[in-house]
Order: structure tokens, then sequence, then C-alpha cells
């Protein structure tokens, strides 16, 4: 599994866990952190986490995909490309109705944030689309949620007008490494991704960028993308971190699945290398038992998505999700809204915030790239 000769004996995880917010990490001292002996790593990693974050709370968001399939993208990982054959049939965007109020049963069963994800390469030549997802950004966002998008490719001034409807965080994934990037992904280059994130930025919205594990890439790979979501501008406010669940029909649907010490590896340096942000367990999360899940949480994971289903993929059962919490002693994490670079309490008024979540949703959920 491993590409490093051998873990390095002394920790270097301990040197570099100061709980100093850097952009200017070197490659070398990520791979130092990441080669760490694993349980120093994880030691480390806790104690950062612990810095600046409360270790008991946990976000949960929940993730809708409002318009599924029929994507004109090649990720080699995703069902929902129309170049491969998984059975995922292309619909239409999700109306109104039917949106709404699946934010409104998440925001009543604990969710904090409202993800809606749209299998599209970018929103060009969707304006109609586009102008009804503004819509229900301002609509979720005046429920008291957060609301993140994503809808892959975002111009500045398409940025701009989500920042004006509401929106909190734009989901777009750097997936893997540059280096590994074209034997996952053709028809996007991983510039286009990082000129959409710089539009998020620069748009005031919280940016949530992460990637996934399993693809075949190497450790050399997984350190490459931990270190260009680490000297970006300003950390990513929210860095999900997935495991591919392949799927049948998809050029990785014969990839081996990612072992529980690759995750925690993961999350573990990049919560000591980006130890502000939220970092999400997220697809693959269900196949990893309860005190696998809590070894990612003292690694510093603090967020998930909750509900049974990830789109064509399972994820944890709601009342699995609820005992978890009680037995790690976990609570939710409330809503947030004075995230990205610009102050927006002026879109929120006097509302009230004090939105302390109870329970986990049920509901429909996809990851998407
Ligand atoms: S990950 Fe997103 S952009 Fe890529 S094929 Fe799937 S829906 Fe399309």
């Amino acid at each position: 599994m491993s590409d490093s000769a051998s873990r390095r004996s002394p920790s270097n995880a301990e040197k570099h866990a100061t709980g100093v917010v850097r952009t200017d990490w070197t490659k070398g001292e990520v791979q130092s952190i990441f080669d760490s002996p694993l349980l120093e790593l994880l030691f480390h990693a806790a104690r950062v986490h612990r810095m600046h974050h409360d270790s008991r709370q946990v976000q949960q968001c929940t993730l809708l995909s409002i318009k599924t399939g029929g994507c004109s993208e090649d990720c080699s990982y995703c069902p929902q490309s129309s170049r491969y054959s998984t059975g995922v049939k292309a619909q239409k965007l999700l109306k109104e109705d039917v949106v709404l109020e699946a934010a409104r049963k998440a925001k009543e069963a604990g969710s904090s944030r409202f993800c809606m994800g749209a299998a599209w390469r970018d929103m060009h030549g969707r304006k109609t689309n586009f102008n009804t997802i503004l819509n229900y950004v301002t609509e979720i966002r005046s429920m008291g949620m957060e609301v993140c998008c994503t809808l892959g490719m975002l111009t500045p001034t398409q940025a701009v007008q989500l920042k004006e409807a509401g929106l909190t965080a734009y989901n777009h994934n750097l997936d893997t490494s540059r280096e590994h990037y074209p034997k996952i992904i053709t028809t996007r280059s991983y510039d286009d991704r990082l000129t959409t994130l710089a539009a998020v930025r620069d748009a005031g919205i919280s940016v949530c960028s992460g990637g996934i594990i399993g693809l075949g890439e190497s450790e050399t790979d997984r350190i490459s993308l931990l270190h260009t979501l680490a000297t970006l501008p300003s950390h990513p406010e929210s860095v999900p971190i997935n495991a591919l669940l392949a799927v049948p029909g998809t050029p990785l649907e014969d990839n081996t699945p990612v072992n529980i010490w690759e995750m925690v590896r993961m999350i573990s340096t990049a919560r000591i290398i980006m130890p502000q942000s939220m970092v999400r367990l997220s697809a693959g999360r269900v196949r990893f038992s309860v005190p696998e899940q809590g070894l990612c949480f003292m690694a510093g994971a603090n967020s998930i998505f909750t509900g049974d289903k990830l789109l064509t993929t399972p994820n944890n059962e709601f009342s699995q999700d609820q005992q978890m919490f009680e037995t790690l002693g976990l609570v939710p994490k409330q809503a947030n809204f004075n995230q990205g670079r610009q102050d927006d309490k002026a879109f929120l008024g006097d509302m009230d915030v004090e939105t302390q979540p109870k329970t986990v949703p049920k509901g429909h959920f996809v990851i998407e790239g």
C-alpha cells in the first residue's frame, strides 16, 4: 500500500503540529507529516484539532441532488456521467416545492447546512435554471440554514450572483493531485478547477474543496493533493475527504477499497496543515464501523453528510448515526453564517441563528465533483 520506503521514526507530526495557520507549506513538510508513525500522527492531529475546534461538535450537512445524471463530463468515479452505463437516469432540475420541502425536513431533522448538487459541467447556457437555483438559495437561507451548492464550474459573475442570493459555501473538489488528474478526468483541467475556486473565494463565498482517495493514486499523489489545498491563497473552509465507493459501470469499478488507516492518515495530515478548516468525512463513510469513524473524528474530522443515501450509493443509516453520536459523545454543530471573505451579516438581518440541531436527517444525497 505504501510507496514510502518506510515510515520515518521521529515524529514530524509533532514538530509541525503547532496549530499555526500557514499557506506556505512545502511538499517535503507535508510528506514528513503524512509519513509520521500513524499513532503519533493521530495524536498530534487531535491536539491541533482541539486548539481550533470544539472536539465534540460535528457539522451535519444534508446534500440533495437537485439535478441528477446525464452529465457531459467524464469523471471516472462518477455514476452520473452520461458516458458510463451505471443505471443512473438523467433528470431535470427539481421543482421548487420538492427542494424547499427537502430543506425544511433537513432542518427539522437537525442539519445546519443544506447542499444542492447538480450534475452539470458548468452553468453556461442555463440561465433559467441558474435563476431558479438563485431563488432556491435565497429561500433556504431565509429558513436559517447555511446553503451550499455544487453546480460545476462558475464564472466570477455567477459566483457574485450566488453570493448576493445568500449562498454560504460552494463545493468544487480538486479530486486528486495535479499529476494524477489526467488519468481521472479529461474534460476539464486542474487549472479550470482552481479558477472556479478563485472565483468563489473572490465573491466572498466559503470554499469547500477536497478530494477522493482510492482513485488508483499513489501516496505521493495524496500528499500533492493535500499540499495544493493547503497552499491555496487561503485554506478552504471545508475540506471533504472522500473514499471511493466504486460503482459498477464506471471505469474505476474494480478499484480496491481504501482502508481506515489510509483515511486516518489523510484526515490527520489535513487537520495539521489546515488547522482551522472543517474536515469532512464524506463518501465512503458507510464502509467504516463506528470505532473506525471514531478514529476519524479523533484525527480531526468534524463534519459529515447525514442521511441514508448518497445518490446511487448507500450512506449510513439515520438511526445508526444517532446512536454513533450518542456513543461517541458528539453533538451537532449549529449553523455559522459568518463564512467567506465578506461579512454577510447584512444579509441575515435579525435572523435567529440559534438553530441547534438535535437529530440526524433522512434524505437523498450525491457527491459531486
Ligand atoms: S463528478 Fe460532477 S462533473 Fe464529474 S461526471 Fe459526475 S456530475 Fe459530472
